[in-house]
């Protein structure tokens, strides 16, 4: 039978665990009872540097049952280093893990879901959300703009999906390879590939507690996914630069035109001509260096050129 570890990264979360905990508890013993996960299987919580009383929360639940864990940071370093740090310790550990934010908000429900997606042969599976009614129209519009741009910039990632979702401990291993430090998880696992797939659900109002993501975390959040999926922002700037020499010739033939029929122009025209025609030479050099620096960027990276998942051998 297949071993689940839940990875829940908590922050501050001294009033919320001891409602959320049991509710985890009961889903890996009911799933256990429906003879879907082993007996092994664990909620891990992450403690990502909490100065409340989380981590003595969590030395007391895993003293209490031996289907609850622990692991701690020792700062807080934000959410997606504490999945990361979950997930990477959780790895050799298990067959499965599925990622969930300590708060209730996300249906837990959907973990039945997912585990038979994985039963069935997907190793990924996303939680995403149906509809958002329980977050402001800002946040809404805000959050799905987002997405839309991110796929604009050419980033791979699943529409109104966060950080809840299954990952075999087979796509881990791959994940591992994945070095870098600037870390947006939804956008890099699709990466990794392998057959994945999606579960709905509703997302739900935080059980107790405050939110961690006021508008300045979650804009950070959006400009590291941008810049560390896509280059394109680099890009676009040779795409400015032509523009502005477009338009500057245009200027160019509108003047000679003038000066053909007698209308006149002013006394400097071309001054301004030149100036306008060598700012597009210049911004076309700015993001011809960009692009370089754009190859280096991704270089540093160093992520894997290729992932094998299947071969004839194993079969
Ligand atoms: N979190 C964390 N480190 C942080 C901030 C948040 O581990 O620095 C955790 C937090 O405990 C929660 C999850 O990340 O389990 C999502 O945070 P929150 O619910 O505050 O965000 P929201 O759902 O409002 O976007
Ligand atoms: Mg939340």
């Amino acid at each position: 039978m297949k071993t689940l570890y839940i990875i829940i990264p908590c922050y501050n979360e001294e009033k919320v665990l001891p409602i959320t905990a049991p509710m985890f508890l009961k889903k890996i013993l009911q799933l256990n009872q429906e003879g879907l996960i082993s007996d092994e299987s664990r909620v891990m919580f992450i403690d990502d540097g909490s100065k409340d009383d989380t981590w003595k929360i969590i030395s007391g639940l895993a003293k209490e049952d031996k289907h609850f864990t622990g692991i701690r940071q020792s700062r807080n370093r934000g959410h997606q280093n504490a999945v990361l740090a979950g997930l990477m310790e959780a790895k050799d550990k298990c067959d499965i893990t599925i990622s969930i934010d300590c708060d209730g908000q996300d249906d837990i429900n959907a973990m039945d879901d997912m585990v038979r997606a994985y039963l069935d042969g997907c190793e990924v599976v996303y939680g995403v959300r149906k509809e958002r009614k329980t977050d402001t129209f800002f946040k809404r519009f805000t959050a799905e703009g987002f997405y839309k741009v991110l796929k604009w910039m050419g980033a791979d990632v699943v529409f109104n999906h966060a950080d809840y979702r299954l990952i075999s401990s087979r796509v881990l291993q791959e994940f591992a390879s994945f070095k870098e430090v600037n870390l947006y998880l939804r956008g890099m696992v699709p990466l990794v590939g392998f057959k994945s797939t999606s579960v709905y659900y509703a997302r739900a109002e935080r059980l107790a507690g405050e939110s961690h993501y006021p508008l300045k975390k979650m804009l950070a959040l959006a400009f590291e996914g941008i810049t560390s999926l896509s280059t394109k922002p680099l890009k676009m700037i040779t795409g400015l630069g032509i523009v502005t020499v477009f338009l500057s010739l245009l200027a160019a033939f509108i003047t000679l035109l003038c000066l053909l029929f007698g209308t006149g122009v002013g006394g400097l025209w071309w001054i301004a001509l030149l100036v306008s025609f060598f700012a597009g030479v210049q911004i076309i050099c700015i993001g011809l260096v960009g692009s370089y620096m754009g190859k280096t960027y991704m270089e540093v990276k160093a992520r894997p050129r290729y992932i094998i998942s299947e071969r004839t051998e194993d079969q």
